[in-house]
This record gives C-alpha cells, sequence and structure tokens, in this order.
C-alpha cells in the first residue's frame, strides 16, 4: 500500500511521526481531553504526568470559569515542564456508531485547535489521534477525518503554522495515518 508521510499545504507542512507527543519540543501539543479537564489515563495522563502540577492548576481555573469544555472546543494552557510552551486541550468525540455527529465533532476538535494556536500566533503543533482510544473512534475513519480536518484548515484559513505534526503512539495508528494521507494526496 502507499503511504505518505508528509504533505505540504500552501506554507504549512503537515508531518505524520510515531512517538510520544510529551517530549516533542512544537510551541503546542494538544491533550485529547475530557469535558471535566479533570485528566485521566491515555494521552491526557501521560502529558500531566511529564508537565508536572501547574497544568492541572491552569485546568481547574478554566473549569472553574466555563463550567465544563464542550465536544469539538478548545482551551490553551502553558506546557508547565514539558519541552513544548503550551497545552491545548481539546475534547473528542465517544464514538457512538457514527450516527450522533461524530466526524463534525472530531473536525471541530482539530479545526478549534488550529484556531487556537493560530490566534497566539504559534509555528508548530503537535496533535495526537485525538478519540481513537478510550473514546473508541475507529482509526482508519478517524485519520481521514483528522487529516481532512487540517488540510481543509490550512487551505481556508490565514495561520502562523509551519508545521502541523501528528505525533501516533503505536505502529498500527501510525501506518493508518500514512496510507490514509497517501489517499488525500492522491
Ligand atoms: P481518547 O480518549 O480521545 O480516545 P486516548 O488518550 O485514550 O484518547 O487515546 C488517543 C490516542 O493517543 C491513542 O492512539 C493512544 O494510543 C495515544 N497515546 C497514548 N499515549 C500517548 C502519548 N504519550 N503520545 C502520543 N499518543 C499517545
Amino acid at each position: 500500500m502507499q503511504r505518505h508521510d508528509e504533505v505540504v499545504v500552501g506554507k504549512t507542512r503537515v508531518k505524520l511521526i510515531q512517538g510520544d507527543i510529551t517530549e516533542q519540543e512544537t510551541d503546542a501539543i494538544v491533550n485529547a481531553a475530557n469535558s471535566a479537564l479533570a485528566g485521566g489515563g491515555g494521552v491526557d495522563g501521560a502529558i500531566h504526568r511529564a508537565g508536572g502540577p501547574a497544568i492541572m492548576e491552569e485546568c481547574h481555573r478554566i473549569i472553574t470559569q466555563i463550567g465544563r469544555l464542550e465536544t469539538g472546543k478548545a482551551v490553551i494552557t502553558s506546557g508547565g515542564k514539558l519541552k513544548a510552551k503550551y497545552v491545548i486541550h481539546t475534547v473528542g468525540p465517544v464514538w457512538r456508531g457514527g450516527t450522533g455527529g461524530e466526524a463534525k465533532l472530531l473536525t471541530s476538535a482539530y479545526q478549534e485547535s488550529l484556531r487556537l494556536a493560530s490566534e497566539y500566533g504559534l509555528k508548530s503543533i503537535s496533535f495526537p489521534s485525538i478519540s481513537t482510544g478510550a473514546y473508541g473512534y475507529p482509526v482508519a475513519e478517524a485519520a481521514r477525518v483528522a487529516l481532512r480536518a487540517v488540510v481543509d484548515f490550512l487551505r481556508q484559513c490565514e495561520t502562523s503554522l509551519q508545521e502541523v505534526y501528528f505525533v501516533l503512539y503505536d505502529a498500527r495508528t501510525y501506518n493508518t495515518y500514512t496510507s490514509k494521507l497517501a489517499e488525500l494526496a492522491n
């Protein structure tokens, strides 16, 4: 199967890598958070463990102000002890079979994160594979939606971003994203 790990859209490079998002040196990394910004397992737990308590303190302050972070929305905190300066917390949809507007909500989670990064003038950002762990979104469908969301945003919106990374934890997820990027590029 043909694979692609990189595509350039306008002035922005979109690159797929396999790795641990907590080690990335991009200006921001994105957290696949929950609506309570309460931390948890998966990538959320890994980011809070690596970033230290300052990130959770900021999350508590945000939740005190807004109540809950709706699915598809995004907020920003500092990166605490991480190499990344910021963490953008977004909430992807829980998979309910595909008829509950999941694709639209997943698109929104990516695009709201990109919008926030652009508002902050950031040059680089790393995404995990939002919703494909505990939230159960099938990886092939999520990869198609995620890549389309990012490419559409970069085509349609002004942005400071020069590099958008997908940091995919396991080989199966990485391989699925590369084959979906090949389909998008064709
Ligand atoms: P969700 O609740 O949105 O499904 P999860 O954290 O359960 O989020 O899973 C999302 C994806 O993040 C999965 O592919 C999981 O393997 C991956 N993941 C877990 N830890 C890390 C990490 N340190 N860096 C990058 N991706 C990670």
